[in-house]
């Protein structure tokens, strides 16, 4: 399902995010930037021990020797992978606080789509940040995932967002959402 936003497009795809070849591909990170299982594993090994070692100097020089904290954005080369540039952001682990995991669900959208485009960058690519080991309902993840991308493209000229969903059970679910979410379109 592709749509246009405000001279942007907003499209969903049953994919793999490691395949992606939009300008940039979102890593759903954890704080550490060290790799790590799912989506985040599965990039590093794409692209290549050198993505881990410019991890490891923002890690030292960006973020003081601190995690990257959840709902944050950094920025790194794609190495190996067809992407030219990988957006590390942290998504909220689920614990049951809806209204907390809300806003830094958003935040990790919206603080890698301004980090995009501050880079001169205007296609990438997600994958559903939080909804695997972090647990949060792919749901109520896609309400928040979609919102976050529409409002963010109805203020901005911005190019191409692409979601890439693993299946067609993450697929369907984000479809329906983004069909209620904009009904006049
Ligand atoms: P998180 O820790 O943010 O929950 P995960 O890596 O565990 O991140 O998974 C996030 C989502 O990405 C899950 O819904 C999972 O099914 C999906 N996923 C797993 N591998 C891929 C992939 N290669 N491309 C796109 N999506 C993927």
């Amino acid at each position: 399902m592709k749509i246009e936003i405000n001279g942007n497009s907003l499209e969903l795809i049953v994919g793999d995010i490691t395949m992606q070849d939009t300008e940039a591909i979102v890593n759903p990170a954890n704080g550490t930037l060290m790799g790590g299982g799912g989506v985040d594993g599965a990039i590093h090994h794409a692209a290549g021990g050198e993505l881990l070692e410019e991890c490891k100097q923002i890690r030292e020089e960006e973020l003081d020797g601190n995690y990257l904290r959840t709902g944050k954005a950094v920025i790194t080369k794609g190495y190996n992978l067809k992407a030219l540039y990988v957006i590390h952001t942290v998504g909220p682990v689920w614990e049951g606080n809806r209204e907390d995991a809300e806003t830094k669900l958003s935040h990790a959208y919206i603080n890698s789509l301004q980090l995009a485009k501050k880079n001169g960058i205007t296609s990438i690519s997600f994958p559903s940040i939080s909804t695997g080991v972090y647990r949060y309902p792919t749901k109520l993840a896609s309400i928040v995932a979609l919102q976050a991308i529409i409002d963010f493209l109805s203020e901005n000229n911005f190019g191409s967002v692409v979601l890439t969903l693993y299946s067609e059970k993450y697929y369907d679910v984000y479809e329906e959402t983004l069909k209620n979410l904009t009904p006049k379109i």
